[in-house]
């Protein structure tokens, strides 16, 4: 039998949903009811139980209010390579302050409570937001987190993540002067599963991707690196093979995004041969960066 926080729960994402279908891309909510929809409360008397059940039949509409502020996020510059998602979904429901710093962090809290995919919200550690500075000129944004990222709670720790951080060092940065965030925040779940990983489903990403779009506006990087294609499909919201479009700048929101393989491809046997050419996407973005690049670092996979 699901309780009543359950019943409401439900109620809630099927009003929002049935505005969804009808068109509405925004929805007002105070910030009391965030923070009220954030946790589950952690014990309810049977006469509480019975209140809230009466009180969810009774409500047409259990989360808007009118007088709450709205925010609008921009809508997404694709470019013109691929054509634009069907839809933009709506973004997370959070006030703006203008304030970089504490806007990124309440979107954070907001993506923490999140329940959009109750499958991943059940079977996930750890939210894995995203980690690095904020005002890093340069942004990475891999596919979803695996299990190591899922267990401590910060994208890129495996062994993919390894080799990532190593790219990222030879370029002359490191982990925490850059920026790296994923298209799904939680790891896809796996049921029946004891080991492995599987991709994130268009519906996930669909649901994910406005907190991702917000970290995009908010950091704004001067160029973001997508690496392997779920990441370009998800922002671009069409599947492209990277061995075809990388190389050259596309364009989103307004940023240059460089496609790469995926550090996951590389350790793979046969990827080790998209080494050289990941390097090459590195060295092109730390020219559109103006960054200086030693003979060293262009020698890299030069025969000698
Ligand atoms: N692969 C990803 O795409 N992201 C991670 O965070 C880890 C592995």
């Amino acid at each position: 039998m699901p309780d009543a926080f359950d019943l409401l729960l439900r109620a809630a994402i099927d009003h929002l949903e049935d505005l969804k279908r009808h068109g509405a891309r925004f929805v007002a909510v105070n910030p009391e009811n965030i923070s009220a929809l954030a946790s589950r409360p952690k014990a309810m008397t049977a006469p509480a139980r019975a209140a809230a059940v009466t009180n969810q039949r009774s409500q047409s509409s259990p989360v808007a209010n009118a007088t709450a502020p709205i925010i609008e996020m921009p809508k997404p510059k694709i470019s013109p390579a691929f054509p634009a998602p069907t839809a933009e979904p709506p973004a997370p429901a959070i006030v703006l302050s203008g304030n970089k710093v504490a806007d990124l962090a309440a979107l954070k809290e907001r993506a923490l409570a999140c329940v959009k995919c109750p499958n991943l919200a059940s079977s996930r550690k750890n939210v894995v937001w995203g980690v690095g500075d904020i005002h890093a000129p340069i942004m990475f944004v891999g596919e979803a987190p695996g299990a190591d990222e899922d267990e401590q709670g910060e994208p890129f720790v495996g062994r993919a993540g390894q080799l990532l951080t190593k790219i990222i060092e030879a370029m002359g940065f490191s982990r925490e002067t850059v920026y790296i965030a994923n298209i799904l925040k939680c790891r896809p779940d796996t049921p029946g599963q004891s080991a492995g990983n599987r991709p994130p489903t268009p519906e996930e990403i669909q649901r994910c991707l406005p907190y991702l779009n917000a970290q995009i506006d908010l950091i704004q990087p001067k160029v973001i690196v997508a690496l392997g294609a779920t990441a370009i499909a998800g922002l671009f919201g069409k599947a492209a093979p990277i061995s075809k479009i990388r190389g050259t700048f596309m364009t989103f929101r307004g940023i240059p995004v460089m496609a790469t393989f995926h550090p996951s491809y590389l350790l793979r046997p046969n990827g080790f041969a998209a080494k050289p050419l990941v390097w090459q996407d590195m060295l092109l973005c730390l020219e559109k960066l103006g960054r200086p690049i030693s003979e060293k670092q262009r020698g890299y996979f030069k025969a000698p």
